[in-house]
């Protein structure tokens, strides 16, 4: 899978993409990330890219023409073109399984108070929200959905069904129960002796009692919100 990043910090991705899971996809050719600086498109001599809003307002907003040619200069059939937005749908999982299908997917991040709507208008597919709250910029939005997107990349992460056993894939939108490891004690709180006892059944039981409590939980929490 392709994906192309759109902004004016390309360097922002550099540290990200070079540590971990995703420095071993890319390492494998299992994912290709290009950054695109959309000041290279500017066409005055001050390279500017944004301007103040028509009808007042604070901050200033970024220019249609360097965002709609930069997309233009990347887009190829089977591209998808993703504008990172306070104001889009919320990313979910699902949609992070769906957006992973795609071959080429190219991720617009703003800046400064936003983009001008017609380079939305004119050039972009779908607004994707990472939440309820508003960045300094898209790109920490564009490596958010980049990150959970590539775990649904066959291969990227280790174990192939991974993906589909994390939360909000546990029967229909569950989350995982709680988990521990070694050692069997730790600061006077201990790990649960079903999980010590080798019955599996029991255990797989126990377990999925456990996740299916915390998510009544946390649904419950979140309504009362
Ligand atoms: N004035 C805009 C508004 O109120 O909707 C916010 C602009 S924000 C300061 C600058 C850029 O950060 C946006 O153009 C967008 O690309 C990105 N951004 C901010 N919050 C985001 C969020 N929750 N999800 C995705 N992108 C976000």
């Amino acid at each position: 899978m392709e994906i192309t990043v759109l902004s004016l910090f390309p360097e922002y991705f550099e540290s990200p993409l070079s540590v971990s899971i995703l420095k071993r996809a890319i390492q494998k050719g299992l994912l290709k990330v290009n950054q695109v600086n959309i000041r290279d498109f500017a066409t005055d001599k001050h390279q500017k890219v944004d301007d103040k809003p028509y009808g007042g307002g604070p901050g200033m907003l970024m220019k249609p023409q360097p965002i709609c040619d930069a997309i233009e200069s990347v887009k190829r059939e089977g591209s998808h073109v993703i504008y990172l937005s306070p104001q889009g749908a919320p990313l979910k999982a699902k949609k992070c399984e769906e957006l992973a299908k795609y071959e080429h997917l190219i991720l617009l991040c703003g800046h400064y108070e936003g983009v001008d709507q017609r380079a939305i208008d004119l050039s972009v597919d779908e607004e994707i929200s990472i939440g309820e709250y508003v960045l300094t910029s898209g790109a920490p939005a564009a490596l958010v959905l980049l990150d959970a997107v590539s775990r649904f990349i066959p291969g990227v992460i280790g174990n192939e069904q991974g993906a589909y056993q994390d939360s909000f894939h546990i029967e229909g939108e569950g989350l995982e129960g709680p988990k521990y490891t070694r050692p069997p004690e730790y600061k006077g709180l201990k790990v649960p002796e079903i999980l010590l006892s080798g019955d599996h059944q029991k255990r797989d039981l126990w377990q999925k009692q456990q996740a299916k409590e915390k998510t009544i939980r946390r649904k419950y929490d979140i309504s009362v919100d």
